[in-house]
């Protein structure tokens, strides 16, 4: 019978998590690497040696691979025959863990859950409660998948029930293009099929947290249903072109994990959570003898090649910009940017539209007209940094915000990550402004162009407060121009169909 000691679970849960914070699974990275080989399209190339130098940089330097450190799911399995020594329940013992990982002091994690979500919202400052799934099973171990989900793939999980003739190819081949690129693909799409609502959203979170492995199913043949569908659905989302981040290209999966459970006759329910290019997850067994030890990914699984600017990319004063200069960049641009930009994202929004609201002025220091605001919410900063890793959010959240961010107050441009809604393309439009994408999973390779930082607004909403930034060279690039063109509408046509089926790659 196995002894499980508090302190050896609860040191287990922080190390796995500071472990995922800086380093991808060998996995992904050759999985990743390989997208970047056979990428054509120059844009999604970029991206992906971005996102690949940005995880070689997070490894050595042991500092998140993304601002967005995530939401903590664990499945614990536990034998029947386990014995605890601990005075906290298995749950408690997790979120223990997590407090423990999100407040260390060489590596703080942003900690982004907040806690009345229906009203104050209200950060909890450690990043608990996670979301723990128990189950009993027969043994003396207790196996532990955890992973740290982002809130961008999260928020575009999907469900349905269908009838049970229907396509289930079909229906991910339409939701696919709807979630847009807030995702930041390339990733995992895992699919839940089966059970009942809830079982079927269990299922595709749980197929999340199994290794990646397409190529070796394609070499030994599909044995079942199952994975007849895996290999379909591969080859025809990759077909739909929308590539790495949306930027159009040959690979938007880099796998698609199902797993599936029995249900009524009269359904099919089927769910839908996609993984992004800061997919973290690892898995580990407690048998009684310590806490667990977690394996290094090999530096070599890198690719020798590191990320620098591209010669055509345009150097950008900020400080100098003026409105008719933008007028001459083109969806597809790829731009350094230096100078000064702001920065504000949900938080800051929402308590600039109730202070307008209210006739009163916003803070000394918030100086908007002509500036470039940028959707960020970065990590704390350590030692000799100027801030912590510091990508882009998800642009479409502040669309509610753009007529008064361009309208009221004067704002040039705005910089984040995917596809705006339609209105707030046609409201970029009408103000000649632009928008902006850096590469979302970049964030620790684009926080090293950050030169300086302060906070200016809004420290009460900690991450969310408004900082000014000094950046040289950050790369970007425009996403949605001042005549209101869109890469995220144009590229995935401009690649359709162009990636090859891997059961016919010699
Ligand atoms: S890669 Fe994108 S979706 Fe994933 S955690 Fe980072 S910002 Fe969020």
């Amino acid at each position: 019978m196995a002894l499980i000691k508090k302190e050896d679970f609860i040191l287990s849960i922080s190390d796995a998590l500071q472990f995922i914070s800086y380093y991808h699974s060998e996995d992904f990275i050759l999985s990743m690497a390989e997208a970047y080989e056979k990428e054509k399209s120059v844009l999604a190339k970029d991206a992906i040696l971005q996102i690949l130098t940005n995880s070689k940089m997070s490894a050595l330097g042991h500092r998140p691979i993304c601002q967005d450190t995530g939401i903590v799911v664990a499945f614990i399995e536990v034998g029947m025959d386990v014995q605890w020594l601990s005075d906290l329940s298995i749950e408690d013992m997790v979120n223990e863990g997590v407090k423990h990982a999100y407040t260390q002091k060489d590596n703080p994690l942003r900690p982004s859950i907040v806690s009345d979500p229906a009203g104050k919202r209200q950060n909890t400052n450690d990043n608990t409660p996670a979301i723990t799934h128990i189950k009993v099973i027969k043994g003396d171990k207790v196996h532990i998948s955890i992973s740290a989900k982002g809130g961008g793939s999260e928020n575009k999980a999907q469900f349905t029930t269908l009838n049970p003739s229907d396509s289930i190819v079909d229906w991910v081949l339409k939701v696919i293009p709807e979630m847009g690129a807030g995702w930041c693909p390339p990733g995992i799409v895992g699919i839940g099929i089966g059970g009942t609502a809830e079982k079927a959203m269990l299922l595709a979170k749980e197929s999340l947290m199994l290794p990646i492995d397409i190529h070796s199913l394609v070499k030994r043949g599909a044995k079942n249903k199952i994975e007849e569908l895996r290999i379909e659905l591969y080859n025809k989302i990759n077909s739909l072109g929308i590539g790495a981040q949306g930027f159009g290209g040959l690979t938007t999966v880099l796998d698609v994990k199902i797993m599936d459970y029995p249900c009524h006759a009269s359904s099919l329910p089927i769910a839908l959570i996609p993984n992004c290019a800061a997919t973290r997850h690892t898995d580990f067994i407690l048998d009684g003898s310590g806490p667990a030890h977690f394996k290094i990914p090999s530096l070599n699984s890198w690719p020798k090649k590191a990320w620098a600017p591209q010669m055509e990319a345009k150097r950008i004063n900020l400080d100098t910009l003026d409105k008719a200069s933008i007028k001459g960049w083109k969806e597809g641009d790829l731009l350094l940017l230096s100078g000064k930009l702001l920065t504000a994202r949900d938080g800051a929004h929402k308590k600039i539209a109730d202070l307008l609201k209210k006739g009163e002025a916003l803070p000394v220091g918030i100086k908007l007209r002509n500036k470039f605001i940028y959707y960020v919410g970065p990590v704390d900063a350590v030692r000799n940094e100027v801030i912590g890793p510091a990508g882009p959010t998800t642009g479409s959240r502040m669309d509610q915000f753009m007529e008064m961010m361009l309208a009221e107050l004067g704002i040039m441009g705005t910089i984040g990550k995917a596809e705006r809604g339609e209105r707030a393309v046609q409201t970029i439009k009408k103000y000649q402004s632009v928008y902006l994408s850096a590469v979302g999973g970049a964030a620790y390779l684009v926080s090293k162009a950050i030169t300086s930082s302060k906070v200016v607004a809004f420290s009460e909403l900690g991450m969310e407060a408004m900082y000014e930034f000094e950046v040289r060279d950050m790369p970007v690039m425009v996403s949605v121009d001042t005549h209101g063109k869109s890469i995220y509408s144009e590229a995935p046509s401009r690649w359709k169909n162009k990636s090859i089926p891997i059961n016919s790659l010699k």
